[in-house]
């Protein structure tokens, strides 16, 4: 008798988690991207002691149909994707089918959702992987993800949360740059029942930058739209004097997706080229579409790296667009004429 041995699926799930979820913040993102993909147009997150005790998010989105509900939370079960050719054109935020059971490895989960605007729905719940409840309920169109007590089964992991400060901190950045790459989705962020974010939703980027940053740094916000072949570029950059001691200054969204972008944030710093001071970095926020065989965003599991197939060509186009309305814009305060 050999020794080798294929895992259980909750073993090899709560395996997964260790990558997935890593924090409070991963579980509010894959919940959020999901509502995304589902086409909500509000979405609620709330969250107690910084997540590790309640993390809420509530979508008005397709919801799930009654019969998938269990399907859903099976390892590698996603509606995203069908065949290898899909993956070389991804649409959707989440592909991977492994957010569900990865959370339900390592919390309490409770599914309220529905498909159908009869107010017929199913409430689905899960603890450490063990299906505990899946009946019909009452329930409006869109979908209501309870999790409670991440890591609750997992110590090692739970010892390695920060402050709730900390944990807040990540779960904040994350839903303001959410908003800022959907100003069409109306979000709120709720922390101990004390609001955080709101925006409407009306698809205003500055609007949205004014409710994250402010209305006096909103206001010094220059517009930038371009189109060349394959990519569109639209966003708002800083003025030179609203400058940063940080990189996470400049949020890219590709597609709808945060990146972060070596590559592209040079070509920003080329366009600003003499007008920055040394080490600081301009405020932007800049949404790149393409056509998704451009862009490949299976790189890794938290993608947040991407790969372009014409890098090149992306990153020349960017400097030349930032570069030229950047400069068409009255600057820098004239130098008194001469007498
Ligand atoms: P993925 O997003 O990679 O497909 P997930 O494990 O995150 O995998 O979700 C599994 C499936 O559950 C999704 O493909 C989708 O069909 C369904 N689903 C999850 N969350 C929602 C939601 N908020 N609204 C509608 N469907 C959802
Ligand atoms: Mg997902």
């Amino acid at each position: 008798m050999g020794i080798i041995q294929v895992m259980e699926e909750q073993l090899a799930n709560q395996i997964a988690a260790g990558e997935v979820v890593e924090r409070p913040a991963s579980v509010v993102k894959e919940l959020v991207e999901n509502a995304i993909d589902a086409g909500a147009k509000h979405i609620d997150v709330s969250v107690e002691e910084g997540g590790l005790q309640l993390i809420q998010v509530k979508d008005n989105g397709s919801g799930i149909q009654a019969e998938d509900v269990e399907t859903a939370f099976e390892r590698h079960a996603t509606s995203k994707i069908r065949t290898n050719r899909d993956l070389f054109a991804i649409r959707s935020l989440g592909f991977r089918g492994e957010a569900l059971p990865s959370i339900a490895a390592v919390s309490k989960v409770e599914v309220i959702t529905s498909s159908e605007t009869t107010g017929l729905g199913r409430r689905f719940v899960i603890e450490g992987g063990q299906r505990m409840v899946n009946e019909d309920v009452q329930s409006m169109q869109g979908t209501v993800f309870t999790i409670r007590e991440l890591f609750y089964n997992t110590p090692a992991r739970l010892k390695y949360m920060k402050s709730i400060q900390t944990e807040l901190g990540h779960i904040s950045d994350y839903l303001y740059r959410m908003a800022l790459a959907y100003p069409s989705i109306g979000f709120t962020l709720k922390h101990n029942g004390n609001s955080l974010l709101q925006t409407v939703g009306n698809g205003d980027l500055l609007q949205v930058i004014a409710a994250i940053y402010g209305v006096h740094t909103a206001k010094q916000m220059v517009r930038i739209e371009a189109e060349h072949l394959d990519y569109r570029l639209e966003g708002y950059v800083g003025k030179p004097e609203l400058t940063r001691s940080n990189r996470n200054a400049m949020s890219w969204f590709v597609n709808g997706r945060y990146v972060r972008s070596f590559p592209l944030n040079q070509a920003v710093l080329r366009a600003y080229h003499t007008l920055l001071p040394i080490n600081r970095y301009p405020l932007l926020v800049m949404q790149v579409s393409m056509h998704p065989t451009l862009v490949d965003v299976n790189v890794h599991p938290s993608k947040m790296e991407v790969r372009f197939s014409k890098e090149a060509e992306l990153v020349q186009f960017v400097e030349q667009a930032i570069h030229d309305q950047l400069l068409g814009q009255p600057l820098i305060p004239l130098a008194a004429p001469p007498k």
